[in-house]
């Protein structure tokens, strides 16, 4: 395994109340928020910003565990068969984009639905391979995972990707430098504010917008189940949208940014496609707002911050690089 991390960031195994400051310091500081990229203005004056985005996982949540229950496989073909035509329908409707977040397996096992997404106009962004974790991946088979879902999403849709969502959040030690590396425009994992930020790679400016998730505004969070575990929703489709909306509400009163997640197989079905439809609603109702990709965001927010990339240069063997 090779690692362009330096070993003083990766916390040692021991007990924690032991470490010396030079440790936790190192471990909070490697992948940090840095400065606010919240702009003095919205595109065009408008006075807040609202970022959709879609996790297509599809039937990688099964796979990525290393099932096989045709059940669970079924509920995931429910997103694109069922949930995606109606997301796609209901975006056209209120004519705003989104931002679809695609792990390469499902890309490649729903290919229309790639092309469909691209066609009309929505951005597409890498969302890992088959839904891996990358915290249990050594740099390499990351890295090399990251940039063979960046080409199949490429070839899929026409475009290649500028931005990433790892898959369950969830961010290694060495994410932030395969970004950079890949001259990704920005990543959408993280979770240290409600507005845009740059990430801090080792306490040094990377150049990588990061526009920040939460799990609150995760419509997985409250509607996933599992029939063999205690897993059930948390509440009803109103609850949803109750908090959705307050989180929509604060964020116009302050000039910032409503980013929103949703799954097409949660977020599809009949009984709660009417959530995205009020959000869509209420944001307009404001009068205000610039609905935008997650792209079209991070773009803006750089812009107005004057910003300049600052990637890692491309290296096939990413050996010994610190
Ligand atoms: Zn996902």
């Amino acid at each position: 395994m090779t690692s362009p991390v330096p070993p003083s960031s990766v916390p040692p195994k021991t007990d924690p109340w032991t470490w010396p400051e030079a440790v936790w310091r190192g471990a909070v500081e490697h992948v940090r928020a840095g400065r606010s990229l919240k702009p003095a203005h919205w595109k065009d004056g408008a006075a807040f910003a609202v970022a959709i985005s879609f996790d297509s996982d599809h039937e990688t949540i099964e796979l990525r565990n290393g099932g096989r229950s045709y059940s669970k496989l079924s509920q995931g073909q429910y997103g694109a068969r069922a949930g995606m035509p109606r997301i796609l329908a209901m975006l056209q409707r209120h004519g705003v984009p989104a931002s679809f977040f695609m792990p390469a397996v499902a890309a490649m096992l729903n290919e229309g639905e790639i092309a469909a997404v691209a066609a009309a106009g929505h951005e597409i962004g890498i969302h890992s391979w088959i839904h891996e974790l990358n915290s249990v991946l050594d740099h390499d088979t990351e890295r090399d995972l990251a940039l063979r879902a960046s080409d199949v999403l490429t070839r899929l849709s026409g475009t290649r990707p500028v931005g990433m969502r790892t898959a369950s959040w969830d961010f290694s030690p060495w994410t932030l430098k395969i970004i950079r590396e890949i001259g990704l425009l920005y990543d959408s994992s993280l979770m240290a504010d409600d507005e845009p930020y740059e990430l801090l790679d080792g306490g040094q400016p990377s150049g990588i917008v990061e526009i920040p998730v939460e799990w609150i505004r995760d419509d997985a969070v409250y509607f996933s189940m599992d029939r063999f575990a205690a897993l059930r929703p948390h509440g009803g489709p109103q609850m949803v949208l109750d908090i959705f909306l307050r989180e929509l509400d604060l964020a116009a009163q302050e000039g910032g940014l409503f980013q929103l997640t949703m799954h097409p197989h949660q977020i599809g079905h009949r009984s709660r496609i009417w959530i995205l439809d009020e959000v869509i609603r209420a944001a307009k109702a404001r009068g205000s707002v610039w609905f935008a990709t997650h792209a079209e965001i991070a773009r803006h927010c750089a812009q107005e911050a004057g910003m300049t990339a600052q990637g890692l240069p491309y290296a096939p063997a990413a050996k010994g690089r610190s």
